[in-house]
This record gives C-alpha cells, structure tokens and sequence, in this order.
C-alpha cells in the first residue's frame, strides 16, 4: 500500500510540475468569440449555480464531488489541470476549503493561476462563529450557503463576475442570471412562509454537525447538534451526553441526520432520548449526483424546508 501510495504522490506531483510550466501567460482570460467560458469550482453547490447562470456559455469543471468532504481535498491530475486551464475559478470562502492554507489555495499556488481569476462567493456575507472548546479559538463556520437568502448573495456575485469575464455573451448570462437570483428570491420568502406555520415552541432544528447556523440564525429557530465541525471529533460521548442533556429540557420532536455524515451517534441519541428519527436524510455539504432527487440547489434548497416543515409540524 505504501509503495502505491509513494508511486501516487511521485506521478501527482510530475503532474503539478507540467501543469504549472504549461499555462502560457500570454494567454487571454477571456474566451475570443464563442468558446465557453472555462469555469472551476470548488463544490457541488458553485458547480450547479454556474452551470444555472452560465448554461452552455461556461464549461463548468467541479473539483469536490457528491459524498466526499469539501473540507479536506487531495485535487486530481484533471482537477489540476482544469485550474490550469480556467478563466475563472469560484470557491466558498468562510473557510469551507481550509482558508488560505487549504487545499483550494494550495493548488491556486501550485497551477500560477492569477489572482484575478479567483473569486470567493461569500464576500458579502457576515461570517458566523463556531464555539471554541479548550483553549481552541472560535472557528468560522462554512455552511452559510444553506440559507437561501446567502444563496441569493452568491448567485448575484457570481452572475456579476461571469458577465464581465464573458463579454461578448454578458446580455444573455445578465438574463439567466437575473432569473436565477429570482427563483432563489422566492424560494427565501417560502422559507420565511414555512418557518411561520411552525407553531414557535417546535422550531427547533436538530442536526448532527453544526451546519445549520445561518439559517437558524435567519428564521429564528433555536439549533442544537452533536459536533461542531466534520473535521473535528464527531460523536465522542461528551458531545452526545451534551446533546441528551439540550433534549432533556428543551421540546425536541425529531432528530435530522445529514445525508453525508455518520447516522450512528445520533441513533444514539435517538435510543437515549426516546426522540424519533426523521424520515428521510437532510441536505448540507452537497447536493446529490446528477440524476438524484436533489441534484441541485433549487431542488436541495426545497427538499430541506418541505422536510423540515413536514416534520416539525407534526
Ligand atoms: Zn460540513
């Protein structure tokens, strides 16, 4: 295993090399007359509002996939080269990618793209903080996007920035994108809609990471967990006792299991509290794979408030 893994890492860096001598600087970052626009994102979420906005203007090439962690990322030979190649690259910002030195600006370094390229989808947005526990300091939680309204901010920037680097098909993305910003409008005033229906005492949204903070924080739900992080420890019993405790003196009805994380610590719960599991999985670091029920953000977004609403108004 280990010679395949040094074998790996040897062919991976030859890769780097050339990818990194390859990129003439010559080049435009601008397409000349009908080649699509090369985009790079770094998660599932980016991918599909480019390839909303930007529909066959943009080739759209996504470096994180459905069901592996946005937070940590080993980027492939093709991954490599795409960031190579790109026009623009969009990433989440708020540390989703590790920060400056994460695996997103490591291979930013690694392929000499130029800093114009790069564009972080969350400028506009406040961050919010995670707890620190032990001495560690407060953390940045990535997760904004799964409130709508921050949607509505990133699809905006990102509509504004594919508009100037294509500019000779700028009316027809300002139109797309336009549309698309409304459609997450409405969807953001649902959202409003729905928490309302919810008679006050309910709203509260169990959840096993911390990745619902945005959104509590926006609709007014009150947001209990059982780790802060995926890329901390994930279901130690001090986290699950602390869980147990929220449940003992607070009306929880239902527990939410991410469709992404391990469902065991909170069937812990659920045995230890006598609270119910909901029926299906909710949606957080991803959306899912082309053909799935929730393959992008407009039905992702819809698919988590019609689950949360339906279960908490039971
Ligand atoms: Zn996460």
């Amino acid at each position: 295993m280990k010679k395949i893994m040094t074998w790996i890492g040897l062919s991976l860096s030859a890769v780097l090399l050339l990818a990194a001598c390859g990129r003439d600087d010559n080049e435009s970052a601008t397409p000349e007359g009908d080649r699509p626009l090369k985009v790079v994102t770094s998660f599932t979420i980016i991918a599909d509002m480019a390839n909303e906005i930007g529909g066959d203007l943009v080739e759209v090439h996504n470096l994180v996939p459905t069901g592996t962690d946005p937070h940590e990322y080993e980027p492939l030979p093709n991954d490599i080269k795409a960031a190579t190649d790109a026009d623009v690259l969009f990433y989440n910002g708020l540390n989703l990618e590790g920060g400056k030195k994460g695996w997103f600006f490591k291979m930013i370094d690694t392929v000499n793209q130029k800093e114009e390229n790069v564009f972080s989808l969350t400028e506009r947005v406040e961050p919010m903080y995670l707890t620190g526990s032990d001495g560690r300091d407060e953390e940045i939680n990535p997760h904004a996007f799964i409130d709508p309204a921050v949607g509505v901010k990133m699809a905006e920037d990102l509509r504004d920035i594919l508009v100037k680097k294509h500019p000779s098909k700028s009316d027809e993305i300002q139109k797309r994108g336009d549309a698309y910003v409304q459609r997450l409008k409405e969807i953001d005033k649902e959202y409003q809609e729905r928490f309302n229906d919810i008679p006050e005492e309910k709203r509260i949204l169990v959840t096993s990471e911390r990745a619902f903070q945005y959104m509590a924080y926006h609709y007014g739900l009150k947001e209990a967990y059982i780790w802060e992080i995926d890329t901390e420890e994930n279901g130690s019993p001090t986290q699950i006792k602390k869980l147990v405790e929220f449940i003992k003196t607070h009306e929880v009805q239902v527990l939410f299991i991410e469709s992404n994380v391990d469902p065991r610590p909170m069937e812990t719960v659920a045995n230890e509290t006598g609270v119910r599991i909901a029926k299906k999985k909710i949606y957080s670091d991803e959306i899912g794979k082309p053909g799935d029920e929730v393959d992008t953000y407009v039905k992702y977004l819809k698919y988590n408030i019609d689950l949360i609403h339906e279960e908490l108004s039971e």
